[in-house]
């Protein structure tokens, strides 16, 4: 099928229809690369700092004492659901960072190492950390939950940025204060508070929920504010997965090259999580790797934000949309600006979702495959169908055998058996 033009796309959004938009700006990785902000050296950095903390977060966590204190998730082919979607031709995976340790959700990348980030820089300022100190010193920074304790973290959330910040700010020792969204779900509140994380709920939506917190954050000077709408850190967290991925390709025995082509599809909220998720992939697999996001059709925020060239100017508000929607996750009117000017010639597009579908794929995923995952990672699914519907033709049929397609679960595994069953019941 023919792409749609940009204008076409937009007066989609504006009727809050599904539409499939195709970024007429992405480049060729090595033009675009020098024009990034972050540079290869930046996600080893955090690779690095990530391993380092490894020991601490198993002494912390240890259902991760398996995998030696890294959190990573599985990639699984779900040929089952590859005959759901009518593919014939090419494998597919789902990427199950809705089964990540600790936080449930892609979360646990970018948010966890922001808080071990900021640690790291307070324990070193407090000499409880050295350059070069060994696993065991970082460790034993366990000991050192009173120290901690004197530190506030806040983050403004709609469900699992909260999470992650929350239960990992907790087990370190400082006082966790977590700004909800209206749209966030009542499990996620009821968790947080049993580890003993603050919520602080607001009847408005996820960019007032920042703004409070950030403000509380920046009148106190023992508060630390984890930015959604610009942290760097957690950018360079999610990036960390390209480089991971590119190793459990090669495990399952699937090729990336210019003839075999990889396809990602990753649901995006504010741009933090798929940004970094595909600045990583990029970095990994260059232009041999094809990254599309998808959105609520009444908050597709990056999708304004890149169509429209206005970036974080514009809110899915200005385009006559609610920002509402059941995919509680990606439930954001304003892009990330950090995200948005990264992806503006790494992005290969976008597809928007309609609410109703989301429980649909869920259930359809359960029955293909017999994986849970939460409602807004299931926006994913609708990438493949998009993909079938306007992208198909570009490539020949061997093209096309040779492709691998990644769909990315981004939450789900610490939803309450009783939520689950009225998913999938629905
Ligand atoms: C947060 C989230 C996303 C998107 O991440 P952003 O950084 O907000 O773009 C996708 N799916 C789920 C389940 C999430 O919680």
């Amino acid at each position: 099928m023919n792409k749609k033009s940009t204008e076409t796309v937009l007066a989609d959004v504006r009727a809050a229809r599904e539409t499939f938009w195709v970024n007429p700006d992405v480049l060729p990785y090595e033009k675009a690369e020098p024009g990034l902000k972050f540079h290869k050296a930046d996600i080893e950095d955090a690779r690095a700092r990530l391993e380092r903390f490894a020991p601490l977060i198993m002494k912390h966590f240890p259902e991760t004492e398996e995998a030696k204190g890294i959190i990573e998730s599985p990639l699984k082919e779900t040929p089952e659901l590859k005959k759901v979607y009518g593919f014939p031709e090419g494998r597919l995976f789902l990427k199950c960072d809705s089964h990540l340790a600790i936080a449930g959700s892609v979360k646990a990348r970018g948010g966890i190492y922001e808080v071990l980030k900021h640690t790291e820089e307070l324990a070193l300022e407090a000499g409880l950390l050295k350059e070069n100190s060994t696993p065991e010193e970082y460790a034993a920074l366990a000991d050192h939950r009173d120290f901690f304790a004197q530190y506030k973290v806040q983050v403004g959330s709609t469900g699992n940025l909260g999470m992650s910040i929350g239960i990992m700010s907790a087990a370190i020792g400082y006082q966790a204060f977590v700004h909800m969204s209206a749209d966030a779900k009542e499990w996620k509140k009821k968790l947080l508070r049993s580890k003993g994380v603050t919520v602080i709920e607001y009847a408005d939506d996820y960019s007032k929920a920042v703004e409070e917190g950030r403000a509380q954050s920046d009148a106190d000077p023992m508060s630390y504010f984890v930015d959604d709408e610009s942290s760097s850190a957690l950018y360079l967290g999610y990036a960390v997965a390209g480089e991971r991925l590119k190793k459990q390709l090669t495990d399952q025995g699937v090729t990336v090259d210019a003839a075999h082509k990889l396809v990602v599809y990753i649901p995006c909220g504010v741009g933090g999580a798929p940004g970094g998720i595909t600045f990583g992939l990029k970095e990994a697999f260059g232009d041999n790797v094809i990254v599309y996001f998808v959105e609520p059709v009444q908050a597709p925020c990056m999708l304004v934000g890149l169509a429209s060239g206005e970036l974080d100017k514009v809110s899915v508000k200005d385009f006559g949309l609610t920002g509402l929607t059941d995919a509680d996750g990606l439930a954001v009117g304003r892009c990330s600006k950090l995200v948005a000017k990264e992806m503006t010639h790494l992005l290969a597009g976008e597809s928007t979702v309609d609410d109703s579908k989301l429980y649909k794929n869920m259930q359809q995923l359960y029955k293909a495959e017999g994986i849970i995952i939460e409602p807004s990672s299931c926006a994913t699914f609708q990438g493949l169908i998009d993909w079938n519907e306007y992208c198909k033709d570009d490539f020949s049929a061997e093209e096309r055998a040779n492709m691998t397609h990644i769909v990315w679960a981004t939450g789900g595994r610490l939803m309450p058996k009783e939520i689950v069953e009225e998913y999938l019941s629905k």
